[in-house]
């Protein structure tokens, strides 16, 4: 019986994935003919055939010349195919970050280009203010250009917590003191649009693998530095949520036992070390000044000051540890390290690289670690390009 229920699961899998992978394939790299995407994602011919079937159907994708008229049946028995490429016209999404204090969107048309991007301060973080915040964002981008509200019928919601698979609801979110929240029922009810929501980095992630440092890079983490730490994980081009969404919780591995107490109710995970308030923390520890901007702390650190310096080298260590432990875990190509954070990385990298190289088990030139800096627009973009995955993976 537990045979048979992982041979139907792996099946759904299976299918998901090659939708995945060929919908990443054309809206990345189209215009590309159907034997160039079975090139690069390694499915069969007539698997890729399979996949793109239901797109074409759909009008979100042709492989007619754009001069054409669009029946695709029509197509297949006489006019000679082009190679395949999105029409980006087709159909919009509204992407948006949901933080402790603001919510910031983007409308992004079927190509993923982002067409208009706007930000909207929250009242508090409570869920009933949190959904009429969105309410008001998605009306106010919507509303910016002629044919935008016409288009556009999905939203995607990205915040810091755990989602479960289906995308739908917020089990636990420790930014915005959220549990178990139906996130997507209340957002739908309140704007009318198909609705899915996903961990911030996980969103992150996809953005990066469509079109940042992840684009033809199979397996890579993202690690997210700033008032938390996260991570996301991409393995064999699938990003791995966990059965909760509770994979990837880099920011609450014990780094120090004992040590100060996490929001999470622990003691010593890495967030308590290298999250930007525990920097600020370490550096009062050490006799400093109590600032309340990493920014200030960076630059106190650039003038040379010992107390600051130190609060960064520790974070730093603490950091290339727990990356390496995630690269002997997972073996990545390449790690990204993103989110705001990344502002103070010089004063990071050079204790996070040693570390990393102490404890990783690999030669650490195996590894590719970089940096990639992104403004919260990159944030809402992911939460669009999710939005653009589930309309061709999970529904299509
Ligand atoms: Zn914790």
């Amino acid at each position: 019986m537990a045979a048979r229920h992982t041979s139907v699961e792996d099946r759904y899998v299976i299918r998901d994935r090659n939708r995945s992978l060929v919908f990443g394939a054309i809206i990345t790299k189209g215009p590309i003919s159907r034997s160039e995407i079975a090139e690069v994602t390694g499915l069969s011919h007539g698997t890729v055939t399979k996949a793109v079937a239901p797109m074409v159907e759909a009008g979100y994708v042709t492989d007619e010349a754009p001069d054409e008229p669009r029946d695709a049946a029509e197509s297949v028995k006489g006019r000679p195919r082009v190679p395949l490429r999105v029409r980006p016209e087709r159909r919009c999404v509204v992407g948006v970050k949901t933080t402790g204090h603001e919510v910031i969107g983007v409308v992004a048309n079927l190509a993923g280009t982002v067409v208009v991007s706007k930000r909207v301060r929250l009242v508090s973080a409570e869920v009933a203010d949190v959904v009429r915040a969105i309410g008001r964002l998605v009306k106010q981008l919507v509303g910016s250009e002629a044919g935008l509200r016409e288009c556009t019928h999905d939203l995607g919601v990205v915040l810091g917590g755990h989602v479960d698979a289906d995308r739908r609801l917020v089990h636990t979110s420790l930014e915005l003191g959220w549990r178990e929240v139906p996130l997507a029922r209340l957002l739908t009810a309140e704007t009318g649009l198909r609705t899915v929501v996903e961990n911030n980095v996980n969103a992150l992630a996809v953005a990066e693998q469509w079109f940042g440092a992840g684009v033809d890079v199979p397996w890579f983490v993202v690690v997210t530095l700033g008032a938390g730490v996260g991570s996301a994980l991409v393995l064999d081009g699938q990003l791995m949520g966990g059965v909760r969404g509770g994979a990837g919780e880099l920011g609450h591995a014990v780094v120090e036992p004992g040590g100060r107490i996490c929001r999470c109710g622990n003691r010593g995970c890495l967030e308590t070390v290298a999250a930007d308030p525990a920097i600020l923390a370490s550096i009062v520890e050490a006799g400093g000044p109590d600032l309340d901007d990493i920014r200030a702390a960076a630059n106190l650190a650039r003038s040379g000051d010992l107390a600051a310096t130190a609060a960064f080298t520790r974070a730093g260590t603490a950091l290339g540890t727990q990356i390496a432990t995630l690269a002997n875990i997972v073996n990545p190509q390449r790690i990204i390290l993103s989110g705001e954070g990344v502002v103070s990385s010089d004063l990071l990298m050079t204790s996070l690289r040693e570390a990393f190289a102490a404890h990783v088990l690999l030669p650490a030139d195996h590894y590719e670690l970089l940096t990639h800096p992104l403004p919260d627009e990159a944030w809402a973009r992911g939460a669009a390009m999710v939005t653009l995955q589930d309309i061709f993976v999970g529904s299509a």
